[in-house]
């Protein structure tokens, strides 16, 4: 299924495509009591107007989790899975600008595959995480490497206002091995930057949803970010950067100057 969100009359709401065409959903996609059904015709897909897929409660993600990238960074492959935080705060949809800020002067792209927690997880066991996920998406971690240096850990480099594009919607239902299997790739203006398969992850996503709700309680909504691969650049003011996740779809966000 494919899952989006969108700006409803009342508010944000989620809905869901089929052919093209979007749909309001019936139910409830984070109560399993009240299973989703497709509900009232929206219309075609490209009038819609998609905000971010989710409202993450938190957003956990992780440092060095392909050991290309590592090496890029000129650090080893963790022995564990190291997690940071990123604010919720910076969450935009797709279609929306990475805007940068005077704070910075040397901004990345890093795209990623997010995971979507679907229920409540709290000491999971690995076997079990993936039971714990609802869907995934597209994410771009856009950091400012400058203020990741200086400030020797990375709260304000990661959660600078929309350095958290998700989108363009959840693509629930896929198995463990499917979603390995997906290619990752970022393009900025078109040119291939980062190129993956998410198999080449370190530490794959199960063991990443076992090891974060072994620390703090997932909630459904939070997201996972589940690192990205080499090949990470700078964007500038009026380059558009891709992510794209195999057949899930393509986030594309413009990248503008403060305003
Ligand atoms: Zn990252």
């Amino acid at each position: 299924m494919i899952v989006i969100r969108y700006q409803s009359a009342t508010g944000p709401a989620f809905g869901l495509v089929e052919n093209g065409v979007a749909f309001a959903l019936d139910g409830d996609l984070f109560d399993p009591a009240r299973p989703v059904r497709r509900g009232r015709k929206i219309g075609p897909l490209a009038d819609v107007r998609l905000l971010a897929p989710v409202a993450p409660g938190k957003i956990v993600a992780v440092g060095r989790n392909y050991a290309d990238h590592a090496k890029e960074h000129g650090g080893e492959v963790p022995p564990e899975p190291l997690l940071f935080l990123k604010a919720p705060s910076a969450v935009v949809g797709p279609g929306e600008a990475i805007r940068l800020t005077p704070l910075s002067q040397h901004v990345e792209h890093e795209a990623e595959l997010a995971l979507v927690i679907g229920r409540t997880a709290k000491h999971v066991p690995v076997a079990k995480a993936w039971d714990y996920v609802l869907g995934v998406t597209c994410a771009n971690d856009v950091s400012a490497r400058d203020l990741q240096k200086r400030d020797g850990q990375w709260a304000r480099a990661k959660s600078l206002d929309t350095f958290c594009p998700l989108g363009p919607w959840i693509v629930t239902g896929l198995s463990l091995d499917e979603v390995l299997n997906l290619p990752i790739t970022c393009r900025v203006n078109g040119v291939v930057k980062q190129q993956a398969t998410a198999g080449d992850m370190v530490f794959g996503p199960a063991t990443l949803v076992a090891h974060a709700s072994a620390a703090m309680t997932l909630f459904p909504g939070d997201i996972i970010l589940t690192g990205t691969p080499a090949g990470v650049s700078p964007i500038r003011a009026g380059d558009s950067v891709e992510v794209e996740l195999g057949r899930i779809g393509i986030l594309r966000n413009p990248v503008l100057g403060d305003e």
